[in-house]
């Protein structure tokens, strides 16, 4: 059976819990993605964004040096650090814009909390000449100033949410407005696999290709499938993005959260790990909630990896068994961080290094004929001056 279902349900999970106003803007979007997705047109249109904007295919490296350090199991690394834009959010956004645009919209709108959704949605509407407005909390544009001049940059125009936290969540409310007050012009382009029914299918339509791309580059260089293959889990989108293509064979999938400063500890944003079903965004899924059902705030040093909810899909896949979890503290984010920057000359993005972390975990355990695929999703210039703080170090 391939799921979801036709209501968008991945068995309990998922489906569409959306205002009785919202629903005409849904399922005009439903059509339109079960027409675009199956036109040759459209895919080829995709394809050619995706190989001549994004720069894909993505290289399946060998990281010889790190396996040698770790002296177990041989891994890899899926490259999506060297897409443009410096993670595999561009796959998603071009998908989005460019159905958009076919759908006969003028206009994108996005939320955003540290900005790597907001940014690669401008390079996407930038590309495909789309007005492009994105809606972010006050504090997170204080914090995150360097995203907000880049996206201006790309002339998306930032929209500053000042009601309630002032942070993500307040900014996907002002988000939903919009997109109701001007579904005739606009698409509202969600960028991981939650929200209601079809994002979550549609989100990992556009990020499936990961899989596929790695499923012949590891044919082509070991002659096998992998035994394991390891993703972060934020909202879900790398993960399903490379898992999705191996769900029916013997590979072992693993989901990489963020322990922050210790599952114990409360501030951390393991949502498959120690959350609870419920229903968040439009979606039914695990969350991170108390026993009165209201959202807990998460926390990560990695801002992607820093939500309460997760992908239906994924909350399916985990409680069915077919995915394993676990979480990576900060510091052992950290501690990743530098090794594969030292090691392999490849600084990953903080949420990337959570699973460079379990991977080294895992390999050590495995003999040396096994192989490891970790899902590189991003790479780590963002990061640098949150790691330098972390460590002590004055720039
Ligand atoms: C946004 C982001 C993530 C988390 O999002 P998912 O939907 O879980 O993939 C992970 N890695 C990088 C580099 C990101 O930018």
């Amino acid at each position: 059976m391939s799921l979801p279902d036709e209501h968008g349900k991945f068995i309990e999970y998922g489906g569409k819990f959306a205002p009785e106003v919202l629903m005409p803007a849904i399922e005009e979007l439903e059509r339109g993605f079960r027409r675009y997705v199956k036109d040759p047109g459209f895919r080829r249109d995709l394809g050619y964004y995706l190989e001549e904007f994004a720069g894909r295919p993505t290289p399946l490296y060998y990281a010889e040096n790190l396996s040698k350090k770790v002296g177990g199991a041989k891994i890899y690394l899926k490259r999506e650090d060297l897409v443009h834009g410096g993670a595999h959010k561009l796959n998603n956004t071009l998908g989005q814009a460019l159905l958009a645009k076919k759908m006969g919209k003028e206009r994108v709108i996005a939320e955003t909390g540290a900005g790597q959704h907001g940014v690669a949605t401008a390079i996407a509407a930038a590309a495909l000449d789309l007005d492009c407005e994105v809606y972010m909390g006050t504090d997170d544009m204080e914090r995150q100033k360097l995203n907000v001049f880049r996206m201006d940059l790309m002339n998306a125009e930032i929209i500053p949410v000042e009601s309630g936290s002032c942070t993500l969540k307040d900014a996907i409310n002002e988000a939903m407005r919009d997109w109701l007050a001007n579904v005739e012009t606009t698409h509202y382009l969600i960028g991981s696999i939650v929200g209601p029914h079809p994002y979550p299918l549609m989100v990992r339509e556009f990020q499936r290709i990961i899989g596929e791309e790695t499923r012949k580059q590891i044919i082509d260089k070991e002659g096998v499938l992998p035994d394991y293959i390891v993703a972060c889990v934020g909202g879900g989108s790398n993960a399903i993005g490379i898992f999705h293509e191996f769900l029916g064979d013997e590979v072992g999938l693993v989901g990489v959260e963020a322990g922050g400063r210790g599952i114990e500890s409360g501030e951390h944003g393991a949502t498959l790990c120690a959350g609870t079903s419920g229903v968040l965004h439009g979606t039914c899924s695990k969350l991170l909630q108390d026993r009165y059902g209201q959202i807990k705030i998460s926390y990560s040093i990695a801002a992607g990896l820093d939500y309460p909810g997760v992908g239906p899909e994924l909350s399916y896949l985990a409680e069915k068994g077919r995915l394993e979890v676990t979480s990576v503290t900060d510091d052992e984010a950290l501690e990743a961080f530098k090794l594969l920057s030292r090691e392999e000359g490849i600084v990953p993005a903080l949420e990337s290094a959570h699973a460079v972390y379990h991977a080294v975990e895992l390999g050590e355990e495995l003999d040396e004929d096994k192989t490891i695929i970790v899902n590189l999703s991003g790479r780590g210039d963002k990061d640098v001056s949150v790691v330098a703080e972390a460590l002590g170090v004055k720039l």
